[in-house]
Order: C-alpha cells, then sequence, then structure tokens
C-alpha cells in the first residue's frame, strides 16, 4: 500500500551517511569531487544522475523537491531561492517572445507585478480573468495563449477557483494550466489530480510555517520541469542547501501544524461572524462563504487566513491595527504567529482602486493569518482590539 502524506512527510529521506545519522545532515557545499577522469566526463555527458554543483543540484535540495513531489502526486521539481524565483523562472523558461498568458485577476502583487512591469520586456502579454466567470474564458483565449494561470484560495479575498474546470479547460485548448498552490499547501489541496501540469509554492509561509527562511519551488510534469530545469540551471536562482535543510524538515510537521491553523482559523471566523463591529467575514470553510461547497470539493480544510471587514472604514481599521496587543502587524502569512494585515495600504498598495475592487479588496478589508497560538489568546486581543473601535 502507498504510504500516507504525514509519513512521507517525516520519511522521505535521503540516504544515510558513513555515520548512519537519523536526522538528515546539512550539506552545506558548493561543489562535488570526482572519483576519476571517467565520472568527470560521465557526471557532465549527464550519463548519471548525481551532484556535481548546488547551483544544478544539492542532497538537502533533492530531499526538498523529492518530499514536496511525493505531496503533490508531482513527477518531478526544482527548488528555488524564493517563491517569486520560482513564479518568475517556471514562465521564462516556458514561454517565448509573442507568447499570452491567461490569469486570474487575484493573484500574489509581485506576480502582477511580473506580468505587467517585466515581461512586456519580451514582448510577452497577459490578460485576466474574474475568478467566478469561468464561462468567460473561452472568449478570453488567443491564438498565441500558453498559460492558464490561478492562485485558490484567492489572497488576501480567500475567493475559490474551480480547479477541476480549470483542468478541463486548459486540457480542451491544450494550454500549460500552473496553479499557485502556496495558500492550500499539498496538506489541504492538490492541484495535479484536478488537472494542473505544474504547482509552484513559496515555502515561505505555510512550508517553513515558522517565518525563518526564504525558499520556492515548482513540481509537475517530467517535460515541462526538465525545461525549467535546464534554464535555471544557467540563470542561478537554486535554493541555498541550508534553507532546503530547513525547509525539508519543517515538512516533517506540516500536517499538524496546517490542522491546528485552519481549527484556530475557523474558530476566529465564526467568532467575527457573530461580533456587531463587523460587516462581513470571508473563510472558505464558513458556509456562508460563496464557493463553501466547491471549497469543501477540492480542500480538506479552509487555510490559515481570514479576512473581514470593520463597519466603519478605514478611520475604524487604523484604530483597530493600533489597538491589537499580541497579534503582529506584518506582511507575512502561514506563520506560528498570528498576523494582522491592512491589504489596501500595504500588500496590493500598488492596485490602483479599481485594480483592488476587482480583487475583491475594500479599504477596510483586514486579513488575518491565524497562528498557532492559544485560540483563548487570540480571539481575546481580537476582541479587545475591536472593542477600542
Ligand atoms: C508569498 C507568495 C509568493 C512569493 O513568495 P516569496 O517566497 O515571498 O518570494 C507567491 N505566491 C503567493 C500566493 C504568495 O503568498
Amino acid at each position: 500500500m502507498k504510504r500516507k502524506f504525514e509519513t512521507e512527510a517525516i520519511r522521505t529521506q535521503i540516504k544515510r551517511s558513513e555515520f548512519l545519522e537519523h536526522s538528515n545532515p546539512l550539506y552545506l557545499t558548493s561543489s562535488f569531487v570526482f572519483e576519476d577522469a571517467e565520472d568527470m566526463r560521465a557526471s557532465f555527458a549527464e550519463e548519471k544522475e548525481r551532484n556535481i554543483y548546488s547551483r544544478y543540484s544539492n542532497p538537502n535540495s533533492s530531499e526538498f523537491i523529492e518530499k514536496v513531489c511525493k505531496m503533490e502526486g508531482a513527477e518531478d521539481g526544482f527548488a528555488f531561492a524564493s517563491g517569486m524565483s520560482a513564479v518568475f523562472s517556471t514562465f521564462a523558461a516556458l514561454l517565448d517572445s509573442g507568447d499570452h498568458i491567461l490569469s486570474a485577476r487575484s493573484i500574489f502583487g509581485s506576480t502582477h507585478s511580473l506580468f505587467n512591469q517585466v515581461f512586456p520586456k519580451w514582448n510577452i502579454s497577459h490578460s485576466y480573468f474574474q475568478f467566478d466567470h469561468l464561462k468567460s474564458l473561452e472568449e478570453q483565449i488567443q491564438p498565441n495563449t500558453k498559460v492558464l494561470y490561478a492562485e485558490t484560495p484567492t489572497n488576501p479575498g480567500v475567493d475559490i477557483l474551480d480547479l477541476e474546470a480549470l483542468g478541463k479547460f486548459a486540457k480542451k485548448h491544450n494550454l500549460i494550466l500552473i496553479i499557485d498552490n502556496c495558500f492550500a499547501t499539498p496538506y489541504l489541496q492538490q492541484p495535479i489530480k484536478f488537472g494542473a501540469d505544474l504547482v509552484i509554492h513559496s515555502g515561505t509561509k505555510l512550508m517553513d510555517g515558522q517565518g525563518r527562511v526564504l525558499g520556492g519551488l515548482t513540481v509537475g510534469r517530467r517535460e515541462l520541469v526538465d525545461k525549467i530545469y535546464k534554464y535555471s540551471r544557467i540563470t542561478g536562482p537554486a535554493l541555498s542547501p541550508f534553507n532546503a535543510w530547513v525547509l525539508s524538515k519543517s515538512l516533517e510537521t506540516l500536517g499538524v501544524r496546517v490542522d491546528r491553523h485552519c481549527s484556530n482559523a475557523l474558530e476566529v471566523a465564526e467568532n467575527l461572524e457573530k461580533h456587531p463591529k463587523v460587516n462581513w467575514v470571508k473563510y472558505p470553510f464558513l458556509p456562508s462563504h460563496p464557493q463553501y461547497e466547491l471549497a469543501k470539493k477540492q480542500m480538506k480544510a479552509g487555510g490559515c487566513v481570514v479576512s473581514f471587514e470593520i463597519n466603519g472604514g478605514i478611520s475604524a481599521g487604523q484604530i483597530f491595527f493600533n489597538s491589537i496587543r499580541m497579534l503582529s502587524l506584518s506582511a507575512n502569512l502561514g506563520d506560528t504567529r498570528s498576523i494582522v494585515t491592512h491589504p489596501a495600504s500595504t500588500t496590493h498598495s500598488k492596485l490602483s482602486s479599481l485594480e483592488r475592487a476587482e480583487c475583491g479588496i475594500s479599504d477596510g478589508m483586514v486579513r488575518i493569518s491565524v497562528g498557532l497560538e492559544h485560540i483563548d489568546d487570540i480571539l481575546r486581543d481580537i476582541h479587545s482590539a475591536l472593542e477600542k473601535v
């Protein structure tokens, strides 16, 4: 029988060294030695799979990649220094001048900037579709469209995109479907099951989950990963062995951590929904969420992010942020520490107010990344800040 997710997360391990260590060691080395002239020749001719130089591969990043491949049901992958280098290198390796990206409107801010500020230099264009208008995809497809791109749940609106519908559409039109699965993690959702060709992660968020390192990776179909590998081997965005070691270790506890993130987040969401000073709350596993059924179909639980709006607009929001005592005011998410953010003035401030409205971000919207502190303490901090509003 195939081993379960939690077991693979712990027992996927590179071969032990002569010291028979129990926990995997850190291979802090930039290069590897050859045994003789023939080994050197054959290694460079790629006749054997082995480590040559840590820009190409390293035992710690290989272990991290292998683990995530098993978690996502992917054939192969490559690990990057950050989530954004994974996003950038994946597109740059697969697209040619003249190609077009069809992307969901609500995507990570830096990915939006990549599409708007970087890719036009190489004549790579994009257009956006609304997450709940998948029917309009047929009209938006162009003869040069090569990639269909989306994130689900979205940031910060936690809207849900229908992965099965996206998978079918991509197959029908021969597009490469790429899903940024950072918000869900492979523990909650595996897009490859629904037809995604590639899955991208920022390891910086829930994968590390303790706010220590940057990292990212892309996993999926071998033929596509091979192109990404060849491109990245030359351009050099590789993950450092140390960060790979930290990330691979963190994955051992991904399941238990994400379970607690989700149960805490659901409690925060249910609690806020009853609060008189809150206009609305969005969380994928709240029955009031517009795509609740879809979320239940494709996700195991709702994730760590809850968004809500305080009655009283921007000024009420400012009082709330200034009254928070324990929760961190920070732009990150997926950390053991709970974090509150004001998307309109921080992560999404580069968007025009019209663009923000299209992503479902109002001026008074608050995003909470619910952490692993005791739920009573998290709720007490939120409640006492709301009292001051
Ligand atoms: C944070 C994030 C990224 C970028 O990851 P970095 O590691 O910060 O470069 C990409 N996509 C999503 C959805 C993210 O939340």
